[in-house]
């Protein structure tokens, strides 16, 4: 087993991953919340998650992994307040305010969501459980926390009292102060403290779940506690999600898990940086809503999505632009050419893979991995057949379908099918590269470009293939 380190946010630097029992590591991914189709920006969580759980295979751990689905209890505030995102849903697709209503609108995101992950060849999570099949569970961990006197009731539901837990804030080390009363969200007056927090929120207009405190819903932090504790025990090993988690809703889960049963609720904390929208929020409504529909509109390949978030590390945040997309699904398509033109069975070139590991055993270095296949596929000295044989066993980790996209895209190139006039340009530029005139090959290639056609450049000399109309109309 090799020696892998992660960022923590829990001790707020890198450490060597311990697990629990040798040999496993087990994984809870905080997962969407099905009101709507994920945005792009959501989906980095998921790549992020599945990056991690490839290298933790890859370096010989057997993973259990587990993403639960949030469908009953998100409210749109992390304050407690405003809507529950699902009742908003219901409202804006005009359906009846009902339970079977909602697990409807559920499932329609839900399987849009599992669309989404296999596009992005995303390995499926082992276990993805539903919180609206999870309301027994919720409660009991409630109970047990009005047990341990830590809970408490008021108006509007019951209340977790952060008082009681004087490890409150502990994961990312938060600003407590920032979060008292007044200073993010409306005052609610009848909380003892503004940062606790909803264990069960009463329903306003019979719409809800019974529990003994009467008909509502679970708040949405008891229901990763009590999904994580069902399935993976306490503790576990490693706990990911967004960075907007750590304040609000991770210290949440901590601070109930904790409290309830007296051990850690995680060992690792590990968090996705954001992308961004420039100054915007990426939202899930409105302009700035992009999704992995939006790219493919775009002719952008999900799988050339992967690859752009690969070419930055999961903690650098990332700012949305159409033209550095564009260039990656460019480059994307660039290494299944240049992978289709290698050929053998060899083998896995040991210096290469020993830089590959090392870089992503250290906290996920993808870009750095990103460069050194890059590097091997330049390298004049490696064989055809143990560049072919190193970049399939790197794509273990990176994900990246080389094989089988490689397959479909490059395979379907068929001379025959370039008419005269483009193969007279071929002709034109090959000629200018000879003579070294690059000046005019450049400007044959992207004329070349301008009538849907592309040039690659790979090992076995100069291919030509049509570009797929969106992409085409896009890029240049
Ligand atoms: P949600 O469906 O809103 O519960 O979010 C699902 C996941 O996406 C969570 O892990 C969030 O932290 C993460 N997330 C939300 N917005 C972004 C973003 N713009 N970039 C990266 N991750 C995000
Ligand atoms: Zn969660």
């Amino acid at each position: 087993m090799s020696k892998v380190t992660f960022y923590n946010t829990l001790t707020g630097k890198k450490e060597e991953f311990k697990p629990i029992t040798p040999g496993v590591a087990l994984m809870y991914n905080c997962g969407p919340t099905v009101y709507n189709s994920a945005h792009i920006g959501n989906l980095r969580a998921y790549v992020f998650a599945d990056v991690l759980r490839r290298t933790l295979e890859y370096s010989g751990y057997k993973v259990k992994q587990v993403m639960n689905i949030t469908d009953v209890g998100h409210l749109t505030s992390d304050g407690d307040e405003g809507d529950d995102k699902m009742v908003k849903a219901l409202k804006r697709l005009g359906k009846p305010m009902t339970l079977p209503a909602m697990r409807e609108v559920a499932d329609i995101y839900t399987e849009a969501f599992k669309k989404d992950l296999q596009a992005l060849n995303i390995l499926a999570p082992h276990e993805m459980p539903r919180a609206s099949d999870h309301i027994n569970e919720d409660i009991e961990l409630i109970k047990t926390l009005e047990e341990k006197g830590v809970a408490y009731r008021i108006s509007d539901g019951l209340y977790f009292d952060t008082a009681k837990f004087p490890d409150y804030g502990k994961l990312g080390n938060i600003n407590l102060t920032g979060q008292q009363a007044g200073a993010r969200v409306e005052v609610k007056s009848e909380k003892k403290n503004q940062k606790d927090f909803t264990l069960w929120k009463l329903s306003s207009n019979e719409l809800g779940f019974e529990s003994p405190w009467g008909k509502g819903f679970p708040g949405w932090h008891i229901e990763c506690s009590a999904m994580s504790r069902k399935y993976l025990g306490q503790p576990f090993d490693i706990h990911t999600g967004g960075i907007d988690h750590i304040p609000v809703h991770h210290n949440n889960e901590i601070a109930q898990s904790e409290s309830a049963y007296g051990v850690p609720l995680a060992n690792f904390w590990m968090h996705n940086e954001f992308v961004n929208m420039g100054e915007a929020k990426m939202a899930k409504s409105g302009e700035d809503f992009i999704t992995l529909q939006t790219l493919k509109d775009h002719g952008i390949d999900p799988l050339a999505y992967r690859y752009y978030l690969l070419c930055a590390n999961y903690q650098t945040p990332m700012t949305f632009s159409w033209e550095a997309l564009f260039a990656t699904n460019v480059a994307y398509r660039n290494l299944l050419w240049a992978f289709w033109s290698l050929s053998g069975d060899g083998n896995t070139h040991t210096e290469y893979a020993e830089k590959f590991e090392k870089v992503m055993n250290d906290n996920l270095n993808t870009s750095e991995a990103v460069a050194v296949l890059w590097e091997l596929i330049k390298d004049s000295k490696i064989s055809k057949a143990d560049k072919r044989t190193s970049i399939i066993h790197f794509d273990k980790i990176l994900g990246l379908d080389i094989v089988e996209q490689s397959s479909t895209h490059c395979g379907n190139m068929v001379s025959s099918d370039v008419p005269e006039k483009i193969l007279k340009l071929i002709e034109e530029r090959e000629n200018a590269r000879e003579a070294k005139n690059y000046k005019e090959s450049d400007r044959l290639r992207d004329l070349i470009q301008s009538e849907g056609y592309e040039i690659l450049d790979t090992e076995a000399g100069a291919t030509i293939r049509k570009i797929p109309r969106a992409s085409v109309r896009k890029i240049f």
